[in-house]
Parts: structure tokens; sequence; C-alpha cells
């Protein structure tokens, strides 16, 4: 398995698997989510010449001003609004509904929340590859795995930049740098370098992303304070699922970093990975957890394993390739459950053809990982997603910008309801021909 992307990994879990029976989506007791206020870089850039009306690009305001949680929206026979409700039964019927139904509904929902033409390119950076001292069943670079992968040291500042450089060259807008490290932990100098990089890759105008395992809250907001935007820590597969992938750090554990990436303002970037063994109904329970979290994560990457040889799952024989179908229904769920949630199309694209990967976009995907190595995985290079957007008619979105406004929601073909007893309604000046209903 090349690569298994190691996955935009998930990244470094731990010692002693504790029992999930307690496991809980809410916030760990004694914390709040709210934003702890600290200082940003958002550099200055220029607006691109061809924007249409955008939303905000923060996630907050949009959803507390111009997109309140309390909206339902409604076109071509479906209706949508953000829940965290979801039950298991509810996503369960979504996922299992036939492919045709739910490839159309789920293009529905992406058309009234999304521009369907702009995808956004985000370039991963392994800048500590191999030697993690997680037990991930799936990586490469898990010191328990025996792969291709030789550990190196973590990469200097200056290389970081430039490779950052050469990604912006090549289109990408957000550059994310990934260390294989179970957390950040008492790595002191190496977290000076890597603050040192955030700021870097933030002042050549890029959204700057991380995912260098469990995180604490003070160290969240240290990078928040650097300039990163996002902070990737995926979930990988459900509650029930994980103990068999993982049993070096827990899924409490794996939230407990979320609640502190999202307390420190910095944007959710949260996911799993098909093809590690589990059921379909895993497949929705991971869906779950993410949809009745207190705020989805403002990014979902759907992973396939990248079978590597030497990983526990990647020489399971008895473990079914995943295939451009079961992408596409975890990549349409997705859509529905979390309508505001930018869903990436991540590890294993290389084996896609075009055809299946416009199934996964037409499915609601809406952001790629571009660049010829995510981690230690094979990806298409920059020139072959440069086609292929040039072939669907894709346009990147701008870094530090909000996504486009729908151009359905521009057109007044989506009709907006306020749900009884929300609160905070109001319209965003720019979008328009919006059809507003108030329901009493
Ligand atoms: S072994 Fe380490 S690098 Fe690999 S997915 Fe697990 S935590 Fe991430």
């Amino acid at each position: 398995m090349l690569n298994r992307l190691a996955l935009r990994a998930s990244c470094r879990g731990v010692v002693g698997a504790r029992s999930l029976r307690s496991f809980s989506t809410a916030p760990p007791a004694g914390r709040s989510l709210s934003s702890v206020p600290v200082e940003t870089h958002i550099p200055e850039v220029a607006e691109p010449p061809d924007v249409g009306a955008r939303h905000a690009n923060d996630y907050n305001v949009r959803t507390s001003s111009t997109q309140p949680d309390d909206e339902l929206r409604s076109m071509g026979g479906y209706t949508s609004s953000v829940r965290h409700d979801w039950t298991k039964a509810e996503i369960a019927e979504i996922y299992n509904s036939p492919f045709h139904e739910l490839m159309h509904r789920a293009g529905v929902v992406h058309r009234m929340y999304w521009n369907p033409a702009e995808v956004q390119q985000c370039t991963l950076l392994s800048i500590k590859t191999g030697g993690c001292t997680e037990d991930c069943k799936y990586c490469s670079q898990s010191q328990y795995n025996k792969t291709f992968v030789k550990p190196t040291p973590t990469m200097k500042v200056q290389e970081v930049l430039e490779a950052a450089k050469r990604a912006k060259e090549a289109g990408s807008t957000r550059f994310c740098m990934g260390a294989a490290w179970r957390e950040l932990g008492g790595k002191k100098n190496a977290f000076k370098h890597i603050l040192n990089m955030v700021e870097g890759v933030n002042k050549e105008g890029l959204e700057v992303c991380a995912t260098l395992g469990m995180l604490t809250a003070e160290q969240a907001q240290q990078l928040k304070a650097a300039g990163l935007t996002a902070y990737n820590h995926n979930l990988d597969t459900s509650p029930e699922h994980y103990p068999k992938v993982i049993t070096t750090r827990t899924y409490e554990e794996r939230l407990e970093t979320i609640a502190n990436v999202r307390d420190a303002g910095l944007s959710v970037c949260c996911g799993g990975i098909l093809g590690l063994g589990e059921k379909d109904t895993d497949r929705v329970g991971l869906l779950h957890v993410l949809s009745t979290l207190p705020q989805h994560p403002e990014s979902v990457p759907v992973n396939a394993l990248v079978s590597v040889e030497g990983t526990p799952l990647g020489d399971d024989e008895d473990i079914d390739a995943v295939d451009a179908f079961d992408m596409s229904r975890m990549i349409a769920t997705a859509r529905i459950v979390m309508p505001r949630t930018m869903v990436r199309l991540s590890a294993g694209r290389l084996s896609f053809s075009d055809a299946e990967q416009y199934m996964m976009f037409s499915a609601g995907a809406n952001s790629i990982f571009n660049g010829d190595k995510l981690l230690t995985a094979d990806n298409p290079a920059f020139n072959e997603d440069e086609r292929l957007f040039s072939k669907l008619g894709f346009k990147g979105k701008p870094a530090h910008r909000g996504p486009l406004v729908s151009p359905d929601e521009l057109g007044g073909n989506v009709e907006i309801t306020r749900v009884e007893g929300g609160g905070g309604f109001e319209v965003n000046s720019e979008q328009q021909g919006v059809k507003v209903t108030h329901v009493s």
C-alpha cells in the first residue's frame, strides 16, 4: 500500500486503550467550546478579480450571522438544515438509500449551500516522517509496522517554506504540515520550529493547516496565534471499530484534541478512512459522531485506504478494496448530514479514474489534496489535477476567502425558512435575490 496516507492521518494516538462505553460526543467536562481570544495574523490578500458573492471566511461568522443553524433550506423537493441531533437510524437510512437517489439528493443539497464549480486545492507535506509510536494498523509510519518508510528528522523551516511556495505556484491555497507523532507533547524545540513554519506559510498568503497528533489547549492557542488556520485530527472510524485499528490512543483522547482545537478558535478538520475492515454501520457511526458534535467540523476528509505492505491491514487479504461507490456513498451521506462542511476527497484518489472522481465531486466533495505525495502516499501530480479541473470546469477556492455563494441561492431557487424558535437570522447583503420565508 503505498500510502496510506497515512493519512492525514489521524494521527497519533497513544497507549492504553480505555473502554469506549463512556464515549460521548459532548465536550469534556468543564470546558466550553467557545473561542479563546487569541492573536491572529491573517495576511492582507488582494481580492481575486473573478470572485462572485462570497460568504464570510470565518465559519463562526457565517453560522452566527449569515447562515444560522436554525434555517431550513428547500430546493427540488428536498429540504436540508444544519442539525446536531441526527440519529444513527436517520443517517443509516440516508446511507443505505438507493445509490441513484442518494447521489441526486446529495447533489441538490450541495447546490443549496455551495457553488459546485469551486473546489479547494490543499497540499499536504510530511514534515517529519516515520517512527511514530502509535500502532495504527493501516499506517506506513508506525514503528510497529515494518514498511518501506524510513524515519526521517523534522524538515528544516526553510525547506518547508520552499515547498509551500511551490504548492502556491501550482494553485494550492491551503498548505498542511503533517508530523508522525502521537502528540506534540514536550517537543519544545520542534514546536518552536513548527510555529516558525506556520508564520512563514501564513506570510505566503496561504491558509495553514497542521496535523501533529494530540495537542493541549495551550499548544492549540499558540498555533492559532502563529497564524494557523486549521488543525487536522481524524477519528478514522466509529467508536466501536476503533479499538480494532488503534490501541495506543483512545477515541476520547482524539475528541479531547478536537475540543482543544475548537476552543482555540481554529478550524476543525476531522474525518475518517474507508477500508479498515469496518462495516457499513461503522461508516454510519463515524458520520453520527461527526454530525452530532456541538459544531460540525469545517472540513471532513474522506480517505480510501491505500494498502501498504507490512501493515496489518495492508496485509489482510480479507479486507475488500474501497471502490468509487463506497467513497461516493460516504461522501454523499456526509454532504447531506453536514451540509455546510467542506468534504475533502483525500487519500486513495490516485486509484480512481477521472470519471470516478467526478462521481465523488457530484456526491458533494469540494476539496482535494494535490501534489504527488500525501505524507508517504502517492497522489496525482499537480499538472494532472490542473488537467482534471480544466476538464470538469472547476476552479480553485482562493485562500482566506469564504466559499462562493451557491448560484442557486443567488438565483432565488433555494427557499430559506427560519425554523420556529430560532434566532439571529439575517441575510447577508451580498446575497441579493435570496428567497426567505419566515415560518410562524
Ligand atoms: S501511526 Fe502515527 S503517523 Fe501513522 S496514522 Fe497513526 S498517529 Fe498518524
